[in-house]
């Protein structure tokens, strides 16, 4: 075949079925989820202000390397959303609901990344965030509502690793003492670090390079820096994740990408995935991003967790496949009258899967697509039947069952239809 002309752009993909059916039963699963935790749906645009992605902050990725950012006719700066966080705080102070204010999300985010597997420009995301209350009861709830959906689908390879970045004032002390320990390192931290150093200290224990690992393990701790409140706040959200049975390991040196967050981080790690793409989610708590928005002075805490990567997890764990999108009915007309038409029309209102062939095929060709349809039962309706006001109903043979089994066809009346086949079906 020759290329075609076009394809999807580098970074993106045809979603095509059944991914789509199992996306959408992913999407389902979580919003059942996260109703019964109370919380609503908001729908953000997909572009916003580019100022309201920039207050992620400039030192993160996500925003000085990877957002598509564009000028309308309008003049305009604005930019595809590369998460939804900002676009919730941003919706949260625009319309001032009442608070603890709780919102779930799914939809596609946009970041200009090299694509690899696991690694889109466009990917999806579902996600959860509540703004309005520092109860660290709600991080544990957070991090809770995500580990069941995980166990849902049937994922047992995930991993939670939390950590706490502590207040804003916890921070000077400490990024101080980083600071000081990184530039004893000199020549020995690598030259990406070092840029970054000058930006945000903090972002350097992020670093994934060989070259750095050994000077970051010996980096002095956040936990040694924490006030009081932070430390409690840490230490509760632990006894309540004990509680409720989430298995955790804290990592101190759990930073996440983006330079909002405050106390509570932590990220879902799938061992069923390659490294550089084993996140399949993460969050955090983010006390400062309502007020950089513009708002009141209202703290947040939430996290979003990748469709694709989860999806891409379940293949290599062999589970949450695609749910049976397979037809009950196959509706084979030789007629060249209506019956197919009408047929197909009654069983599909009767709440039945049923498709037909199209273009006036011989019974022949009819009924090899019937056969290759995966449909439990053929309806054939030939001049006969349909003079005599009935039908043929023929179980198919399903992949699964030795040749000859199953019931042999049978004449109905037109009128018995429906019933007949329940009756099969079931
Ligand atoms: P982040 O906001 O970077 O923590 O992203 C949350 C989750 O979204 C990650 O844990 C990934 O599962 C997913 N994700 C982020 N970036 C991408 C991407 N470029 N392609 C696919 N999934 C992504």
């Amino acid at each position: 075949m020759a290329a075609p002309t076009f394809s999807a752009t580098p970074g993106t993909r045809d979603l095509l079925s059944p991914t789509t059916a199992r996306m959408r039963d992913l999407v389902g699963v979580f919003a059942d989820e996260a109703t019964k935790a109370g919380f609503g749906q908001i729908v953000p645009p997909m572009f916003e202000d580019l100022d309201v992605f920039v207050r992620l902050g400039e030192s993160t990725d996500v925003v000085s390397k990877e957002l598509y950012a564009f000028t309308d006719a309008g003049e305009r700066q604005l930019a595809l959303r590369p998460e939804f966080t900002a676009s919730v705080c941003r919706a949260y102070v625009q319309h001032r609901p009442t608070t603890p204010w709780k919102a779930w999300y799914a939809g596609p985010a946009f970041r200009q990344e090299k694509a690899q597997r696991g690694r889109y420009r466009q990917f999806d995301q579902v996600g959860a965030e509540v703004i309005g209350s520092h109860d660290p009861d709600l991080d544990t709830e957070l991090i809770a509502l995500a580990w069941r959906f995980y166990a849902r689908l049937g994922l047992g390879q995930v991993r939670l690793i939390i950590n706490t970045l502590g207040d804003k004032a916890d921070r000077p002390p400490f990024l101080d003492a980083l600071t000081a320990h990184f530039s004893a390192a000199g020549e020995d931290l690598s030259a990406e670090s070092r840029a970054t150093l000058q930006k945000n200290p903090l972002r350097v224990l992020d670093s994934k390079r060989e070259q750095d690992a050994e000077i970051i393990a010996a980096a002095p701790a956040l936990a040694d820096f924490l006030s009081d409140d932070a430390a409690a706040s840490f230490d509760r959200v632990q006894a309540g994740l004990r509680l409720l049975e989430v298995p955790f390991v804290v990592e101190p040196k759990l930073v996440r990408g983006l330079d909002y967050y405050t106390r509570t981080t932590f990220e879902f790690v799938s061992d069923a995935l390659q490294s550089a793409q084993n996140a399949v989610g993460g969050g955090g708590r983010y006390d400062g991003l309502v007020a950089d928005l513009g708002g009141p002075a209202d703290p947040g805490v939430g996290f979003a967790l990748g469709v694709d990567r989860t999806l891409l997890a379940c293949d290599d764990e062999g589970v949450f496949g695609a749910t049976d999108a397979e037809l009950d009915v196959f509706v084979v007309d030789t007629t060249g009258a209506f019956a197919a038409l009408s047929v197909v029309d009654e069983l599909r209102r009767a709440g039945l899967r049923a498709d037909r062939a199209y273009d006036g095929r011989s019974m022949k060709a009819q009924m090899k697509a019937a056969n290759r349809s995966g449909a439990t039962v053929a309806v054939i309706v030939g001049p006969d039947e349909a003079a005599a006001g009935e039908l043929l109903v023929r179980p198919l043979r399903q992949r699964s069952e030795p040749e000859g089994s199953g019931a042999e066809q049978r004449r109905v009346a037109t009128s018995d239809l429906v019933p007949v086949l329940r009756g099969l079906l079931d």
